[in-house]
C-alpha cells in the first residue's frame, strides 16, 4: 500500500459539504452568508498527548475531539478539516480503526475531512478545523463582566485520574477506571451547548489543560478575577475512596484532558441556562463568579483561598 491507496482507503470520504475535496491540490469549500470561519489546529503526539499503546479508533477519535472541542468554546458550527498525519508504518490494523474512531465522530458532528497531508514518520497527528459562526457572535475568551457567574459543562478530574493510573501513580478499581478511561479516550466535545450559548454566554473556554488554568485565560483576557467555590464543582460518578485521595482534588482544579466547557454569563441569565442544561441534558453547574481584580482564586468550604500548588498541563513549564 503506497501513500495514494492508503489516503484513497482511509482518509477519502464523499464530502458532499465542500465544493471539492481530497484528491486535488487543494480543497474548495464555500463559506455560508453573514458567518465568519472559526480556524483552530491540534496536534496529538505520541509519548506526549498519549502513550504508544493507546487503542488507535480513539486516538482517531480524540484527535477530532479535540478540535471540535474549540469550535464549542467559539460558539461555532463545524464544517471541514483536514488531517496532517506521520505515520512509522502503512499498518491496515491500526489504520483502519484509526479512520472509523476519526470518522464516527466526524459523522456525529457533520464534519467533512476534505484534505491533509501523509508522510512516513514518528506517528504525529495534526488536525486544523475550520467552523462557521455569526458574525460577531462568537464566544471569546475576553467578554466576562464583572459579577457574571461561572459555569461548567460538567465534572473534571476523571481524564487526570486515568493518566495517573496509566502512569502507576495510583491504583483505580474495575469500575472507576472505566469511567475515567472513558473521559480521557472518548471526551464528548460540547458543540451542541457552544452554539446555544451564543448570545447567552459573555466568554467560554474548552477545559484541555486544567480548570484553574484554562479559567486563567478567561480573566486575563477579560481584564478581571474569577472566584471558585470548591464545593460547587461538580465531581465525577467515582467512588467515595476515589474522591477522598489527595490526588483527586489535584485533578479536579489542575487536570486537563476533560474537554467541558467553562463560561460565563450574567446573573439574568441563569434561568436560560439551567433551561438549556435539562433541554440539552447536561449537569452545567455555577461554580463561581467574576469581579475586578485579576488571577484565579478558590475558595473551600469556609471560604479561605486555597494555595494552589498546580493549576494545569503547560508544556515549557
Ligand atoms: P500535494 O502533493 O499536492 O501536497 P498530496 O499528494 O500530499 O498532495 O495529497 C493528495 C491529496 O490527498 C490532497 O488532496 C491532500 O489534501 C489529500 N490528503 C493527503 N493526506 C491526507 C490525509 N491524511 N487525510 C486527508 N486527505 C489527505
Ligand atoms: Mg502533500
Amino acid at each position: 500500500m503506497d501513500e495514494f491507496d492508503l489516503i484513497r482507503r482511509y482518509f477519502t470520504r464523499a464530502t458532499p459539504a465542500a465544493v471539492l475535496g481530497v484528491g486535488d491540490d487543494a480543497a474548495l469549500v464555500a463559506p455560508s452568508a453573514g458567518r465568519q470561519l472559526a480556524i483552530s489546529a491540534d496536534m496529538l503526539l505520541e509519548g506526549r498527548h498519549f502513550f504508544a499503546d493507546t487503542d488507535p479508533y480513539a486516538l482517531g477519535w480524540k484527535a477530532l475531539a479535540v478540535n471540535l472541542s474549540d469550535m464549542a468554546a467559539m460558539g461555532a458550527q463545524p464544517r471541514w478539516f483536514t488531517l496532517c498525519i506521520a505515520l512509522p508504518k502503512a499498518d491496515p490494523a491500526w489504520l483502519a480503526p484509526f479512520s472509523e474512531g476519526l470518522f464516527a465522530l466526524a459523522d456525529q458532528y457533520g464534519v467533512a475531512l476534505i484534505g491533509g497531508d501523509t508522510t512516513a514518520g514518528p506517528l504525529n497527528i495534526a488536525i486544523q478545523i475550520i467552523g462557521e459562526v455569526e458574525a460577531g457572535l462568537a464566544l471569546r475568551r475576553d467578554g466576562a463582566q464583572a459579577g457574571d457567574d461561572i459555569w461548567l459543562s460538567g465534572p473534571t478530574g476523571a481524564a487526570a485520574m486515568a493518566v495517573r493510573h496509566r502512569y502507576g501513580r495510583l491504583q483505580l478499581a474495575d469500575a472507576d477506571l472505566a469511567y475515567c478511561a472513558a473521559r480521557l479516550d472518548r471526551p464528548q466535545p460540547r458543540v451542541t451547548l457552544g452554539r446555544r450559548l451564543l448570545g447567552l454566554a459573555s466568554a467560554a473556554i474548552d477545559i484541555s489543560d486544567g480548570l484553574v488554568a484554562d479559567l486563567a485565560h478567561i480573566a486575563r483576557r477579560s481584564g478581571l478575577a474569577a472566584t471558585l467555590n470548591l464545593l460547587d464543582l461538580p465531581q465525577p460518578a467515582l467512588s467515595d475512596e476515589v474522591l477522598a485521595l489527595p490526588d483527586f482534588d489535584v485533578c479536579l482544579l489542575a487536570g486537563g484532558d476533560d474537554y467541558e466547557l467553562c463560561f460565563t454569563a450574567a446573573p439574568a441569565q441563569r434561568a436560560a441556562v439551567q433551561a438549556l442544561a435539562s433541554e440539552l441534558k447536561l449537569p452545567l453547574c455555577r461554580v463561581g463568579s467574576m469581579a475586578a481584580g485579576q488571577g484565579v482564586q478558590v475558595l473551600d468550604a469556609v471560604g479561605q483561598p486555597l494555595a494552589l500548588a498546580q493549576t494545569g498541563f503547560n508544556h515549557f513549564a
